[in-house]
């Protein structure tokens, strides 16, 4: 499904990634492991064509990501790719499902409709109840499958988590990464899993050591 190779880049002076490479097969979890500092969130932003790497290449569905253009490189992360962040993902002055809603609208779908599908969405995550609240009413649980809700309403092939349990104790943590990995299996969406967690990292199929900027493939989990 994907395949990044030779990447690098730097900051300024800080080297992040050094000829890191990353493959994704249709429907696996990859879990992305490695110290802070290693260059785990640069390789998920240069795979996931946030960031430009200065070298190297990601080929996705035959389409090398380093060489198309930032506009059909905003539309493919919106028609592809799910995102899921640590800190303020959702938008704090919409409701629940409006945030849920929201790529679909992106996406110009027409208000009732996308909204309608939200509220499926926030059902199936078991957080139905917050509908209408704002994320600051939200608890941090809620508010993370809310994240997990809007990262998949688009049906995405490729859903992006860097440290989606950061802020969670471990039960909420591992509710909603059994969610998302769940999620995400049933409707055949791979994942790429940022996390510092061993027992986040046993919901992957597969896990890639980050170290230096390196990577390094570890193979499969138990
Ligand atoms: P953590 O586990 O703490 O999130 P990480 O493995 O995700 O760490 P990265 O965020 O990828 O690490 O950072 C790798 C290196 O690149 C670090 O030395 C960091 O300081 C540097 N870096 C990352 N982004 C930037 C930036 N936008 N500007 C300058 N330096 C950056
Ligand atoms: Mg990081």
């Amino acid at each position: 499904l994907l395949t990044a190779s030779g990447l690098s880049r730097s900051f300024g002076p800080t080297t992040a990634l050094v000829d890191a490479s990353l493959t994704l097969y249709p429907g696996e979890v990859v879990a992305v492991m490695g110290p802070s500092g290693s260059g785990k969130s640069t390789l998920l932003h240069c795979v996931a064509g946030i960031v430009r790497p200065d070298g190297g290449r990601v080929d996705y569905d035959g389409t090398d990501l380093t060489e198309v253009s930032d506009s059909r490189l905003s539309d493919l992360r919106r028609t592809d790719f799910g995102f899921l962040f640590q800190f303020g993902q959702l938008v704090p002055e919409l409701s629940c499902v409006e945030n849920v809603a929201l790529p679909l609208r992106l996406g110009g779908e027409p208000r009732r409709r996308a909204e309608r599908t939200a509220l499926g969405w926030l059902e199936r995550l078991d957080v139905a109840e917050v509908a209408g609240k704002t994320p600051g009413e939200c608890s941090g649980g809620q508010g993370q499958r809310v994240a997990v809700a809007r990262a998949l309403i688009t049906r995405p092939r490729v859903v992006f988590a860097d440290e989606p349990t950061g802020a969670l104790d471990s039960l909420n943590g591992e509710r909603v990464i059994r969610l998302l990995t769940d999620a995400a299996r049933e409707s055949g969406a791979a994942v790429v899993l940022v996390t510092h967690e061993p027992r986040v990292a046993a919901y992957a199929d597969r896990e890639v050591v980050v170290r230096d900027g390196r990577t390094r493939d570890v193979g499969g989990l138990g």
